[in-house]
């Protein structure tokens, strides 16, 4: 039996072992995903251990996406540009880091909520290690303008020093006017904090409350639990486009499943079982 597995401190209730095991039952992979909570000071002896021949791999989260770079062996283009690895496969015992949350991003916003992002303008709020991932998604896709909106302007600013063509990403604070008047005139708008996440003191919070926007912009929430967060409730009552963070969660997924795999992820079971998970959460 191959194992794979989610590294991370703490886990919470990550739901990646349900829609990944599902995955593997459906295509008859005798493999199995476990959740692999590891303190700080065991990482780098948890990262030696996927060099095991029965490993497959792993997924990495919070704390660890850019902690593990320096303990592998191989860095794929994307998550060496992003700076963070979310994904590592063990070929033959050298590890290799890959990132897929961001082509998972694209996928999801391309397939789930008809949207392609060149030439657009766009607004991401956050500047953590997801925005990191879109911001990267969106520059490579050619956005004409994109606008980060963070808490802490200093951190936005970093962001976007990253790229090049600096003149097209825009940093902006959560209290600058730019903030709410960006919002009514992009295309698409990525909620990439966890503002309006379960289990926490913000859970009830909707970054875009009493803002004005089109309908028909696309509005975009990272986070996935619960599906149905505040601020996408008020888009649609307003009559806005939406889209959960589900489809990247299982899209990402389903890319580092067929990293493992090299067969392609049976992405509709994935999905299913991820809802039923995440219903199952909410009971
Ligand atoms: P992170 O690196 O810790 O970044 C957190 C972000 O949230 C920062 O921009 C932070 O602003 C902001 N923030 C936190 N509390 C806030 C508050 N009270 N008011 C305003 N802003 C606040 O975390 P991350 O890895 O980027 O993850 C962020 C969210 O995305 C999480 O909910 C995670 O579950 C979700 N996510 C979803 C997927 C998916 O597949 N759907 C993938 C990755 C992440 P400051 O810089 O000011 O602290």
């Amino acid at each position: 039996m191959k194992k794979s597995g989610i590294l991370g401190y703490p886990l919470g209730h990550s739901i990646s072992p349900y829609f990944q095991n599902a995955a593997f039952i459906n295509l008859g992979i005798e493999a199995t995903y476990e959740a692999w909570p590891v303190d700080p000071v065991q990482l780098p002896k948890r990262i030696q251990a996927l060099r095991e021949p029965d490993v497959m791999g792993a997924n990495v989260t919070i704390p660890y996406k850019e902690l593990v770079i320096p303990l592998l062996d191989k860095i794929d283009d994307w998550a060496l540009k992003i700076g963070s690895v979310n994904t590592i496969v063990n070929q033959s015992g050298i590890l290799v880091g890959y990132n897929t949350d961001a082509t998972g991003f694209l996928r999801a916003i391309s397939e789930y909520g008809n949207y392609e992002p060149s030439g657009k303008d766009v607004l991401l709020i956050g500047a953590g290690g997801a925005a990191r991932a879109a911001a990267h998604a969106f520059m490579e896709s050619k956005v004409n303008t994109l606008w980060i909106a963070n808490r802490t302007y200093d951190r936005a600013k970093r962001l976007a020093d990253e790229f090049l063509e600096n003149g097209k990403v825009k940093p902006i604070g959560l209290d600058d006017p730019e903030f709410r008047k960006s919002a009514s005139s992009v295309s698409l708008i990525v909620n990439s904090t966890s503002l309006g996440m379960k289990h926490t003191l913000d859970s009830h919070i909707d970054p875009l409350e009493g803002f004005s926007i089109e309908n028909s912009t696309l509005i975009n929430d990272m986070v996935y639990n619960p599906l149905d967060t505040p601020m996408l409730i008020n888009a649609k009552n307003r009559g806005v486009r939406t889209l959960s963070g589900l489809p990247m969660l299982v899209l990402q997924g389903a890319a580092s499943f067929e990293l493992w795999t090299s067969k392609q992820a049976p992405v509709d079971v994935m999905f299913s079982s991820a809802r039923k998970a995440l219903i199952a959460q909410s009971d």
